[in-house]
């Protein structure tokens, strides 16, 4: 028996694929819900999103999402979405979305589109173990584009900072392009054919993935896992009602401090290293407006703060000019990140004060006249793992915890974005099914 603890999205598809291999397991889940940072509520209006907003979906995706009867309930984003605003001198502006369109649009000065003309040049070599996303975007393209682009970029979609984050790491295939061909640029160039991703969403909100696969497996909820014993090459896997399971093989699935604290006795090493990945806090905050109220055409996907800026908030994502049926048609929904490892104190402050000055600070970029006809707060004390060097000696201990049927797909390690955690599970399953 294979027992998975953690029923978010990398668990439940670890449970969903070994069922495929045609191996039973059983999903531990410490809360009365799965689906962990997926996690949706409808409220009388609104399809609101705590946790992920949007899933990058190719082929493969789709056909995995047809295979759980969930095609029709995608929700495909609206044409606008290919607009990124970021906010620069004093207003926002469309970011442009490619190499010939940046060198086309005044958005970046003179130096840096030169800059970026001579990457085409650059030599190849390795990327530092340690080498960081600041040190390598400033080297390739310059400090405009390290923090106009790459720095929002990494506030939005990793809660991070790229002067902490290791580039082999979190952009494992930009670290392979400087190796096998120097240039970043030329190795988006002969890799071209890689596939277009779209954004989606789904009618009843990104829960209705984990909720999916939840159906095709065994899942016991409000099962929250204390302990883990070894006894006669087994796993006596041990709830904190004291109920006792057995297994053959466990998957863990859960967050890294949550990890550490089952592996202590077990693995004290590992333990050590998962206690000390950084999760920066984040506030997820929902403000409605009436359409009317709102200035601004807001035709895009959503808007990034780079820090040097200075504002309040990390950005926010354009609920209501992104996907269709997520509130009321007369009204405008704004999806605010506040937090982040560049903006950590911020995440901090009192709930009241958070939406007082996301308030404000919408009111003024927006040109919003009135107040929020409903606003909603939801605090991630600990977001989303950052890949510094605290993760580095992760892969050598995770091979030896396998030696002991201890085996891991989480966020944590290997990409947090939905599909890699999705992706992640289906090899760990069918490495599980090669050694049964
Ligand atoms: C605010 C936010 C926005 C994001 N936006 C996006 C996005 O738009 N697109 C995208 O692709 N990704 C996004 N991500 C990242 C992505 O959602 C996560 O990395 C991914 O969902 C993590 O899944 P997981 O299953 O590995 O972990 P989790 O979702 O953390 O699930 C772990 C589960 O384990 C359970 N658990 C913990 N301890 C125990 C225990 N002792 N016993 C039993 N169960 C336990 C928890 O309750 C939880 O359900 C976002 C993340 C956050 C926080």
């Amino acid at each position: 028996m294979v027992i998975i603890i953690g029923g978010g999205i990398s668990g439940l598809a670890a449970a969903y694929f070994l069922k495929k291999q045609g191996i039973e397991s059983l999903v531990l889940e410490s809360e009365a819900r799965i689906g962990g940072c997926l996690y949706s509520v409808e409220t009388e209006q609104e399809v609101l999103e705590k946790g992920a907003n949007s899933l990058l979906c190719d082929s493969k995706m789709r056909a995995l999402l047809k295979q759980l009867n969930l095609e029709g309930e995608i929700i495909e984003t609206n044409a606008v979405s290919k607009n990124r605003f970021i906010y620069k001198n004093g207003k926002y502006r469309v970011l442009p979305s490619s190499p010939p369109a940046l060198l086309k649009s005044n958005f970046f000065s003179l130096h840096t589109k030169l800059k970026i003309l001579r990457e085409l040049f650059a030599k190849k070599r390795q990327v530092g173990v340690q080498e960081t996303l600041s040190e390598f975007f400033i080297r390739h393209f310059g400090k405009e584009i390290h923090d106009y682009a790459l720095a929002p970029f990494v506030a939005g979609i990793y809660a991070g900072d790229p002067s902490k984050l290791l580039v082999s790491k979190t952009f494992p295939q930009l670290a392979a392009y400087q190796e096998n061909y120097g240039s970043i640029l030329r190795g988006f160039i002969k890799n071209g054919s890689a596939e277009r991703r779209n954004s989606i969403s789904f009618k009843k909100g990104m829960q209705a993935l984990p909720q999916a696969m939840a159906a095709e497996v065994a899942v016991r909820y409000e099962a929250k896992v204390a302990n883990l014993e070894r006894v006669d090459k087994q796993w006596i896997v041990v709830l904190s009602n004291g109920e006792k399971l057995k297994a053959d093989k466990i998957v863990l699935a859960i967050p890294a401090k949550a990890a550490a604290r089952l592996l202590r006795p077990h693995a004290k090493r590992i333990a050590d290293v998962l206690e000390r990945i950084h999760y920066p806090p984040m506030a997820v905050c929902h403000l409605v407006y009436p359409q009317g109220a709102v200035s601004h055409g807001m035709e895009g996907f959503g808007a990034l703060h780079p820090r040097r800026e200075g504002l309040f908030s990390a950005g926010m994502i354009w609920t209501s000019s992104l996907f269709e049926g997520k509130c009321s048609p007369s009204d405008t929904l704004f999806t605010c990140f506040v937090g982040g490892s560049q903006f950590e104190q911020a995440a901090r402050l009192a709930p009241n004060e958070i939406l007082k000055r996301l308030q404000n600070e919408l009111a003024e970029l927006y040109g919003i006249k009135g107040e929020a006809s409903a606003q909603y707060f939801y605090l991630w004390e600990q977001a989303i793992p950052q890949y510094d060097e605290n993760v580095l000696p992760l892969p050598e201990l995770l091979e030896a915890l396998e030696q002991q049927q201890l085996f891991v797909s989480a966020n944590w390690h290997g990409g947090v974005s939905v599909p890699d955690c999705i992706w992640k599970s289906e090899r760990l399953a069918t490495q599980i099914a090669m050694q049964a």
